[in-house]
């Protein structure tokens, strides 16, 4: 089995790096392949996972991610360093269990009318304008829903629901779920403006388009980079056809891993 170790060269992750690949070398079943690998095992943070998803972006359909974390436990990132023997053992006895997680399509229009540009996202896509609110109408499966004025917008997907999403008020979404999140990055509401004021979800028949105020300029990003600045004419978002897949060798309920990162023990009180 081919795999690729992507490494986000801090020091503890650069000796997690040299000791699988040590033990990829030495093994009969598993090799080292950079450029065409099965498995990408991210070595890092979830910023790390985050840029090997999308320096692997375009062979996505045909490898499965692994994270190992060498800072803070990570939410895509699960193993621990000390267990790179274990995930070896785990590589080696392979017979390709996954689960998926749903991603999101951005499709964005220039208003100068040069061709648009479209991404794909693991965790979200934020709209924000560079100076001043963003004022822009939101449409659902094409309806006018309302028109938004205030810092910005977040759309996600339910894996990336745990982070940027959080943090602005939006509900946490179980990746078994298809489905993407809208949710507002302090928006204005008062007599004149008026937005819905809660995060919203869709179902995979719909899309949202988000149409700014004309010559606003904005910054569209996706993930931890920005992929335009701008003047944008709309942009449009989608539950992708294509999902993220992670090999699964052992099973981590979704709803342990948020209470392992934001609430810690929990006292059953008894
Ligand atoms: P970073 O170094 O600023 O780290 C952001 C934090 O988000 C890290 O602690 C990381 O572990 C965590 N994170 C990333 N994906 C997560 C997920 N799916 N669930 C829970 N936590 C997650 O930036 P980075 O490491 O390059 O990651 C980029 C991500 O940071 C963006 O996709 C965005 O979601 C997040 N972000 C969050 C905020 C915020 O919460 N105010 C602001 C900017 C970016």
């Amino acid at each position: 089995m081919k795999i690729a170790v992507y490494s986000n060269l801090k020091e503890a992750s650069n000796r997690v790096s040299a000791s699988l690949i040590n033990k990829i070398s030495k093994s009969n079943s598993l090799e080292i392949d950079g450029q065409n690998p099965e498995i990408v095992i991210s070595v890092g943070g979830d910023g790390t996972l985050l840029s090997a998803f999308h320096h692997y972006q375009d062979i996505s359909d045909s490898i499965r991610m692994i994270g190992i974390h060498t800072g803070h436990l990570g939410f895509y990132t699960d193993w621990r360093d000390y267990e790179v023997q274990e995930l070896i053992d785990s590589l080696e006895d392979d017979n390709g269990q996954s689960v998926t997680y749903p991603l999101l399509d951005i499709k964005v229009n220039y208003a100068d009318g040069t061709p648009g540009d479209t991404a794909l996202a693991l965790n979200e896509s934020t709209l924000r304008q560079i100076n001043g609110s963003l004022v822009a109408d939101v449409f659902i499966k094409g309806q006018l829903f309302e028109s938004f004025r205030g810092d910005g917008l977040c759309i996600s997907t339910p894996s990336g629901s745990t982070a940027y999403n959080k943090s602005v008020g939006g509900a946490i979404i179980n990746p078994a779920l298809n489905a993407i999140q809208m949710a507002e990055i302090s928006s204005i509401n008062n007599r004149v403006f008026r937005t819905l004021g809660s995060p919203l979800i869709i179902s995979p028949d719909e899309w949202i388009k988000i149409v700014p105020n004309t010559n606003a300029r904005t910054i569209l990003s996706c993930d931890h980079q920005v992929v335009s600045t701008k003047t944008i004419s709309s942009v449009e978002y989608r539950i992708s056809s294509r999902r993220i897949a992670f090999a699964q060798y052992r099973h981590r309920q979704f709803w342990h891993r948020v209470t392992n990162s934001f609430i810690g023990e929990v006292d059953s009180g008894d």
